[in-house]
């Protein structure tokens, strides 16, 4: 256990829970959920048991790109059983409340919330615990980021610069709570046509390299924007699962073997 910052107490760990890593963007729609999904997917298919904590209250994506219908059981008193897709327990406030029904909470409802889906879920033994954070570098972040006993951060950012901008600002964010950044991963790294073969460098390219290298943190990958990610998360069959022997899914794998 690392020492909390500042003195602060250090958080508790979840009993059966070995690791929690967290994934995380400073910016919303650079694809932090989809990356979450697919580095669980593959992280399961190199051998361990794992589990997917959707923290981001205010936009739960995990339901849908897990394609998890229904709600979870009540195992005893207020614990509840996690839901499971393709061999991973999932919790999400998606689960809980109606798809249409928006959060409009205020920040320490939102960490009570995250607490109790960290906490009163049967979790049961778990290698590790992936979380998928809320975008950004606001108060319900940093507190997640000091009641949760993470293991490391990876940032998921697009090439473009105003991605990379907020995404130094999540390393800062880490870095201020004592949280190891286990690396930077370019997402929509670039664009290849599946008609004619073109490269395109849609939203720029190499700018997360350039950035990790910059931040002496690792550079985890990169990946493409590719229509079959899109599709396959939005059909709730994340790619790593649906497709485990493209090159996509091989991407998400070669991104687990570092984390
Ligand atoms: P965030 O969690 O950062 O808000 P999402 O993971 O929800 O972002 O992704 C936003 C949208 O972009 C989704 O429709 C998702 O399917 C799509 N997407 C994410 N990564 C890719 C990719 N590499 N290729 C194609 N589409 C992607």
């Amino acid at each position: 256990q690392r020492p909390g910052p500042g003195g602060a107490p250090k958080p508790a760990g979840v009993p059966g829970v070995k690791q929690i890593i967290a994934v995380a963007s400073g910016k919303g729609g650079v694809g932090k959920s989809t990356t979450a999904a697919n580095l669980a997917v593959a992280l399961s298919t190199l051998g361990l048991k794992v589990g997917v904590l959707d923290s981001d209250i205010y936009g739960p994506s995990m339901p849908k790109i897990f394609g998890i219908k229904g709600k979870p059981q009540i195992v005893s008193g207020r614990t509840l059983a996690p839901m499971e897709a393709y061999g991973l327990k999932v919790m999400s406030i998606g689960f809980l409340v109606d798809e249409e029904t928006p959060m409009i909470w205020r920040g320490p409802m939102v960490i009570s919330a995250i607490t109790q889906m960290l906490r009163e879920v049967a979790w049961g033994d778990l290698d590790v615990l992936v979380v998928d954070m809320p975008p950004g570098t606001g108060d319900a972040q940093l507190t997640m980021a000091q009641q949760v006993p993470l293991a490391g951060a990876v940032i998921v950012s697009t090439p473009q610069d105003l991605a990379l901008l907020d995404a130094r600002r999540g390393v800062a964010m880490f870095r201020k709570v004592a949280v190891p950044i286990l690396g930077l991963v370019e997402n929509m790294s670039y664009f290849t046509c599946p008609a004619c073969g073109h490269r395109s460098d849609i939203f720029a390219h190499g700018g997360a390299r350039h950035e990790a290298e910059r931040l002496s943190i690792p550079f985890l990958g990169e990946i493409p924007l590719a229509m079959p990610i899109r599709e396959t998360s939005d059909g709730g069959r994340p790619i790593v699962a649906s497709d485990p022997s493209s090159a996509h899914a091989k991407a998400y794998v070669a991104l687990a073997r570092q984390v």
